[in-house]
């Protein structure tokens, strides 16, 4: 019988009372370990967090609590190692796709670290300047933010079980809000690991870090109206989630990182040149296009499952991807030939191949990564897929627009051909749209002036947009690569959540009060900080 993870709660570690549900190896089968939350008193783990972990953490300023983000990051750094074991074992993932989510997380754990020093010795952010409330200007409004007084409960997905925490615990115990972390169950593990090495070190305060492993039954229930819910998964989740009474009536706040359809969008080059796209800027597009295809397999809620090009560059296109396809290798990650392992479960390989063959009844198959040889690894038990590309030629088919394959699948879509540059670009940016709202697109071109104006044109309808352009090709971060310097999240299907966004990240897990009061009141807040 594999060990069952404990789960730490109101300040002490406890075992679930059930079997638990086992955690497998993806590409060998193996079991690994078991979850299990049945039996946990949640109200009182809840209660202990608020009291405990919340209050200290509050009374703490910014730049100790920065000091603590600081010495997580050390804890993290001394066990990387076996976190890169973990992952290997339990998301069957290429060591470069490991650091995305372990290296991601320390990464966006330091940048919060360096924000909160700069906040200095302050429990409270101010919110604007004052404004007069009175014509002698004696009595005035001044808004604040100070941090919310329950918890933050954090139910992550199960592709970033590093990166999903702390990227979400770094503002939150920041701002002085304690964390409880639920991992998406599949991929538990390294979760659970890294909060024992941080709860072991004993850097935070107690209560300012709990876990919860396996079933999410009775979590929502534990919540009341000061708590705050951050949710990163699947849009029917959500969807659960928002109809919940917490949410509903309760009015605990809701922020939704969901699911998205997100587009590269290749433009056609400078006016003189409308006939054809920049040869260079169709390379940056198919290297870029196969990167978020085959990193993590493509289990990445930012990946560009759509590709937009004009129609007069779609076989070259094609073409230019499926080259670079030619040149991954997908099975066991421990093989040092291996440059894509597996998806992290039966589960999700099944539901891959299901919506892979959906898109495949309306489009036609470019690329066909479903028969790719494996390289060490048994296909009847590894869950291994090869990137496959298909091809849109009717750009209007809804299934295109709306059905998100959560695994190394793109469709390549040619738009245009009027003749006209500007109605073009038009239609491309409205097929991007169908995505419903999206967490990033991509444009790529060398004329600043149509790349600006398109990128304008698209932000109400993704949480960003990032634009590749020669001059940056050796340095711009990546479409789906999320930096805690920007926005992640997106509008409408995305689920309509904000993090990250540097110091932004923060507002989340603050309130907003406007203080009205004489100019003296006013002024002695500086120093009652
Ligand atoms: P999921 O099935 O929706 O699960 C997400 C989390 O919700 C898991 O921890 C899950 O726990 C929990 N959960 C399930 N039912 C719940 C309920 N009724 N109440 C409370 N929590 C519940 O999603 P997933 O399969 O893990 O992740 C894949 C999806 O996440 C994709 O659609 C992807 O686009 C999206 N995603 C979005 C982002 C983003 O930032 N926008 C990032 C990553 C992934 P169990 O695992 O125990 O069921």
């Amino acid at each position: 019988m594999q060990p069952i993870l404990p789960n730490h709660l109101a300040g002490r570690w406890q075992t679930g009372t059930g079997g638990g549900q086992l955690l497998r190896d993806p590409v060998l089968g193996e079991a690994l370990v078991r979850v299990d939350a049945q039996g946990l008193d949640l109200e009182a783990g809840f209660a202990f967090a608020r009291e405990h972990g919340g209050k200290a953490l509050r009374a703490l300023t910014y730049r100790e609590r920065a000091a603590l983000l600081s010495a997580v990051v050390d804890v993290l750094q001394q066990n990387r190692d076996a976190y890169y074991d973990i992952a290997t074992a339990n998301s069957g993932t290429v060591r470069r796709d490991s650091a995305v989510d372990i290296d991601g997380a320390i990464f966006t754990l330091k940048h919060y670290a360096r924000i909160g020093a700069t906040l200095g010795d302050a429990r409270h952010l101010p919110d604007g300047e004052a404004a007069s409330l009175s014509k002698d200007g004696q009595f005035q409004s001044l808004h604040v933010q100070v941090p919310s007084r329950g918890l933050a409960l954090l139910i992550n997905a199960f592709n970033f079980p590093g990166w999903g925490l702390w990227e979400k615990a770094g503002p939150a115990l920041l701002s002085g809000v304690p964390v409880v972390v639920k991992p998406a169950t599949a991929t538990a593990w390294l979760t659970q690991r890294m909060v024992e090495d941080v709860v072991k070190a004993g850097v935070l305060p107690a209560g300012a870090l709990s876990i919860v492993c396996g079933s999410p039954a009775g979590l929502l229930d534990a919540l009341q109206p000061f708590d705050l819910l951050s949710f990163t998964g699947s849009a029917d989740t959500a969807q659960r989630i928002r109809s919940h009474p917490a949410i509903a009536r309760e009015g605990v706040r809701l922020n939704v990182e969901a699911d998205s359809v997100n587009a590269a969008l290749l433009l056609p080059d400078g006016a003189d040149r409308a006939d054809r796209a920049d040869g260079r800027a169709l390379e940056l597009l198919a290297d870029e296009v196969v990167r978020e295809m085959t990193v993590k397999s493509g289990q990445k809620c930012t990946a560009i499952r759509r590709v937009l090009v004009p129609a007069h560059c779609y076989d070259a296109a094609a073409a230019a991807i499926a080259e670079r396809l030619a040149r991954v290798s997908v099975g066991n990650p421990r093989n040092a030939s291996v440059t894509m392992g597996s998806l992290v479960s039966r589960t999700q390989l099944d539901a891959v191949h299901a919506g892979l063959a959906a898109l495949q009844a309306q489009t036609q198959t470019l690329v066909d990564g479903t028969a790719a040889p494996l390289i060490d690894a048994d296909p009847q038990v590894a869950c291994c897929i090869g990137p496959t590309l298909l091809g849109a030629r009717d750009a209007g088919s809804d299934i295109v627009h709306e059905t998100e394959v959560f695994g190394p699948v793109a469709t390549l879509i040619p738009y245009g051909g009027s003749g006209n540059r500007e109605q073009d670009i038009g239609e491309a940016c409205a097929l991007i749209r169908r995505g419903k709202g999206s967490l990033v697109a991509s444009l790529y071109g060398t004329e600043a002036a149509t790349l600006a104006a398109t990128a304008l044109e698209l932000a109400d309808s993704q949480g960003r947009v990032h634009v590749i352009t020669p001059d940056v090709a050796g340095t711009q971060t990546g479409h789906g690569n999320v930096m805690p310097q920007s926005l992640h999240g997106g509008p409408g299907r995305a689920g309509g959540g904000e993090e990250l966004g540097g110091i932004r990240a923060l507002n989340f897990y603050h309130r907003r009060c406007a203080l009205q009061a004489s100019t003296a009141v006013l002024g002695a807040l500086a120093t009652g900080a």
